[in-house]
């Protein structure tokens, strides 16, 4: 255990057993709270490809067990990312942060992640109904009341992990989903390393020493390749124009042939990468974009929403788990802090407080990062190829979220409760925060913008 167990007279549900969800029980179980988990989908298998796994999430992994090491058995750690044309042409070689303070910059595989997490979980105590979907969530002024599998299941809070589309948002909104069309939807697969190993052209990425992480862009679209030499696996993204209607799913199967048609032309390389997935491996993934969501807690105070659930990124951001585990130490942390159970109500408003500021702008980070290499000025590459890369500020990767919770509980409480002001350090040094809307950064689509414009470009 984290510390002594002063959580144990506190049962809370959790809804959804994604990252957001795992993360939340196992930083409560870890200070003896009672958690239930609800997750519609029967088990974790078939559950997406890879998934970033930054320093600031493996930093809060490295109190779990063994966990960080078992994951970092199973990941790649690049140390490269080559950035090319669409023709292969190399444009920035930049070199990663492999870590952080010694915490590992991981690229994993979600589902064997999800894995290890939920066993983990399990054995904290941690109950997860796996195939048990909630249907109806309710609080009073001392409980809060999920009903799922037919059953009302009450504890002293509901913390609710049910990702992009989550209906516990619209619940506490009170409005339904606000998702815009982005345009876009990105080809996924993982596949074995293997299938490359035949051909003269692929050949050379099985036999690399290093784990690879390759871009290809080029007006609207870009391509991604990463191997993963300890899983002996290979990923190829290709984000496209979305002109089909599909629906935003991770189980959405994609075609061969039409992921090739987007890059017809392109990199012979790539071309050769994309024809040895095999079409069960392929999904075709649809980009929606939302607003930040300015309210995280209920009115009654004993609901609120963590994870894709509060903050809904990009995957272009290579932040959106990490976000959601820290939502997971930072709550854990307040509802110690204030421990019994009627600091529910404040617990959450503080958790939003200390967060909303920082996932604001990691959700930005998504849109810019893909707005750069989709209107890539070339004529500026030419003269700067570093405006290419992809961001590892220290801000972001640099912090930890349980200890910022610790640190600023007094100076949040006094804000809260007095009004005073509080300013938040977990965000680039001197930022100011401006909240922003998805309209505003679609006005910005297609075009170029002053360097000025973007509030997370390195
Ligand atoms: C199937 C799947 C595959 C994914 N694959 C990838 C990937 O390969 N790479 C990547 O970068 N990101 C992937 N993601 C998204 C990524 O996991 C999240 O962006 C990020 O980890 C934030 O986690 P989260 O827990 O907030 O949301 P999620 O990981 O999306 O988890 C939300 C969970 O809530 C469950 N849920 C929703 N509504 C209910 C309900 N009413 N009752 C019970 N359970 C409910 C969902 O089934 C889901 O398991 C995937 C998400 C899913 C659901």
């Amino acid at each position: 255990m984290l510390q002594e167990q002063s959580l144990a007279n506190l049962a809370i549900t959790i809804i959804g057993a994604g990252f957001g969800g795992l993360a939340t029980g196992i930083e409560l179980a870890l200070r003896g709270a009672n958690v239930n988990i609800f997750e519609s989908y029967p088990d974790t298998k078939k559950q997406g490809d890879v998934i970033q796994i930054p320093a600031n999430a493996t930093r809060l992994m490295s109190k779990w067990g063994n966990m960080l090491q078992e994951i970092t058995n199973l990941s790649a750690c690049p140390d490269t990312m080559t950035i090319s044309d669409q023709n292969g042409k190399i444009l920035l070689n930049q070199q990663l942060h492999t870590s952080f303070d010694g915490y590992p910059n991981l690229y994993s595989h979600r589902g064997s992640v999800q894995q290890q997490m939920l066993e983990y979980a399990t054995s904290l105590g941690v109950e997860i109904h796996f195939g048990t979907p909630v249907t109806e969530i309710s609080e009073s002024d001392d409980a809060a009341t999920v009903i799922a599998g037919g059953k009302a299941w009450k504890s002293d809070g509901i913390i609710a992990a049910d990702g992009v589309r989550s209906q516990s948002r619209c619940h506490i909104l009170g409005l339904d989903d606000k998702a815009k069309k982005s345009g876009f939807a990105v080809y996924r697969s993982w596949f074995s390393l293997d299938l490359l190993g035949q051909d003269p052209l692929t050949a050379a990425i099985t036999t690399s020493e290093k784990d690879l992480f390759k871009i290809w862009i080029a007006k609207d679209t870009h391509a991604i390749l990463t191997t993963n030499k300890a899983a002996n696996a290979a990923t190829c993204f290709v984000t496209h124009k979305d002109l089909s209607d599909i629906s935003e799913d991770w189980h959405v199967k994609g075609k061969v042939d039409d992921m090739l048609a987007c890059v017809q032309g392109w990199d012979e390389q790539l071309r050769h990468i994309i024809q040895k997935i095999t079409p069960d491996c392929l999904i075709d993934h649809k980009l929606l974009w939302r607003d930040p969501v300015p309210k995280w807690a209920s009115d009654g105070g004993r609901i609120c929403i963590v994870g894709d659930a509060a903050h809904p990124h990009l995957a272009t951001s290579g932040t959106g788990a990490a976000q959601a585990i820290e939502d997971g130490a930072c709550i854990a942390t307040l509802l110690q802090k204030t421990c019994h159970k009627g600091d529910i109500p404040f617990a959450f408003r503080a958790y939003q407080r200390l967060r909303y500021e920082r996932t604001s702008l990691t959700q930005r980070m998504g849109w810019e990062t893909r707005h750069v290499w989709h209107q890539t000025d070339w004529e500026a590459v030419a003269a700067n190829p570093s405006m290419l890369k992809f961001p590892q500020p220290e801000w972001l990767l640099g912090s930890d979220a349980s200890e910022y919770a610790e640190k600023n509980f007094e100076a949040v409480k006094a804000h809260l409760e007095k009004g005073s002001a509080f300013t938040s350090t977990n965000v680039p040094s001197g930022h100011a925060h401006k909240d922003w809307t998805i309209d505003e950064m679609l006005s910005h689509e297609g075009k170029f913008v002053s360097t000025e414009f973007y509030q997370t470009r390195e």
